[in-house]
């Protein structure tokens, strides 16, 4: 307890030091908070937000132009963080069913004497209702954006990880004409990422969509068949196909129920094969090693950084590869999943880049690799001009 007691003491002098530092900074992000200092409680607010994407937004099964995502607001002691529920509708989560969790979450969240112990918080989190994953994620991006802050650090750094190791980051072309793929084939290969394919459709669409790519750049293209592909044996056809494409990895290739399939898949594939709609959370990781060759991780799916953390520990354990994705989500998802770019061996962390009206800044790319933000917690400045109301009902 003792050795406890003094690393909270000195986090806190640590903290009182960023603020002397840097006044500017805090200023930025606690604009509108309420007024905490010395108020030692949780206090959690929300507030929807309707994210409008660039482009309309094309994959196999939906179009969409809005993302509805819950942006959420931690205060504790003059510390304000920010964390976010992004819920594409092929989820199941709506405002109304995030809100609803945030109502009954926002008691629980005040039993706790300090947002330190994110663990035992998210435990409480999660017992409250089954699924609400991006809801939950809400509150502990939010709970790591303060954390950090109090302790003065970025998550990268408390976890001990390389910024420099962070992969290069990928852009993706969705489903769409051949014009539209040259378009955004170029752009992507201008900003020096790689390039994610969704396929899944028909062979003569899927390879229309790889050979356009091919008449404009020859970067390496990670391909995302999102459960498309039905038969193992054409599913492997593809894939050597693909290997002769410049791809490095094909993700969920398969319907997530087709275990055995995908194991018989990954055998003989001469590229990785990576898990995005069979693993969702901690739990997933063990039942998939030995039929894929590694995890997409989402903060969106495994309730937030917490859990993530976790699934990478397991995931390298099992010797399983990694990877960081994302929804259409704002600088604040974005910037929770970069704290974990490092450790990964592909990050797609573009959702942020697809929509136009993003409310903060935080993480970059440099030269196509996923920067998190050298800053404590996540590192996010609110953009000039937002204007976000934050409000809390039980
Ligand atoms: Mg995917």
């Amino acid at each position: 307890m003792t050795t406890r007691r003094t690393f909270l003491k000195s986090a806190g002098l640590l903290a009182a030091a960023a603020a002397v530092v840097n006044p500017s900074k805090i200023f930025a992000r606690t604009i509108g908070a309420p007024k905490t200092k010395g108020v030692k409680e949780i206090n959690l607010e929300w507030c929807p937000f309707e994210a409008k994407m660039k482009h309309v937004f094309t994959i196999s099964g939906s179009s969409r132009s809005t993302t509805p995502i819950v942006l959420t607001r931690i205060t504790y002691d003059g510390f304000t963080g920010y964390g976010e529920a992004a819920m594409p509708p092929y989820l199941g989560e709506t405002y109304n069913s995030a809100m609803d969790f945030l109502k009954k979450a926002r008691p629980v969240l005040k039993t706790f004497k300090s947002p330190f112990m994110i663990g035992e918080i998210m435990e409480k989190i999660d017992s409250i209702a089954t699924n609400n994953c991006a809801a939950k994620a809400s509150i502990d991006i939010a709970l790591h954006d303060i954390v950090g802050q109090m302790l003065g650090q970025p998550w990268y750094k408390i976890w001990g990880f390389n910024p420099e190791n962070c992969p290069y980051n990928s852009f993706t072309v969705g489903l769409a004409s051949h014009d539209e793929v040259l378009k955004k084939a170029k752009e992507a290969d201008a900003e020096g990422h790689l390039i994610k394919v969704k396929l899944g459709m028909s062979e003569k669409q899927d390879k229309m969509m790889i050979d356009t790519i091919r008449e404009v750049t020859n970067t390496t293209i990670c391909i995302d068949a999102n459960q498309g592909w039905k038969d193992k044996h054409y599913a492997l056809d593809m894939i050597n196909w693909l290997n002769t494409k410049n791809v490095c990895m094909i993700e969920q290739p398969m319907p997530k129920l087709m275990l055995e399939e995908t194991g018989w898949l990954t055998e003989r594939s001469p590229l990785p094969i990576m898990a995005d709609e069979a693993c969702q959370r901690l739990s997933d990781v063990k039942k998939l090693h030995g039929y894929y060759t590694g995890i997409n991780i989402k903060l969106m799916k495994c309730t937030g950084l917490h859990e993530a953390r976790e699934m990478v520990s397991l995931a390298q354990a099992l010797n399983m590869k990694l990877m960081i994705g994302c929804m259409t989500e704002t600088s604040v998802a974005i910037a929770a999943g970069a704290q974990i770019a490092p450790v990964c061996e592909w990050t797609d962390l573009d959702g942020n880049w697809l929509i136009a009206n993003d409310c903060f800044t935080s993480s970059t790319v440099v030269d196509g690799r996923i920067q998190p933000k050298d800053a404590p917690g996540l590192g996010l400045t609110m953009n000039k001009g937002v204007n976000l109301q934050f409000k809390a009902e039980e």
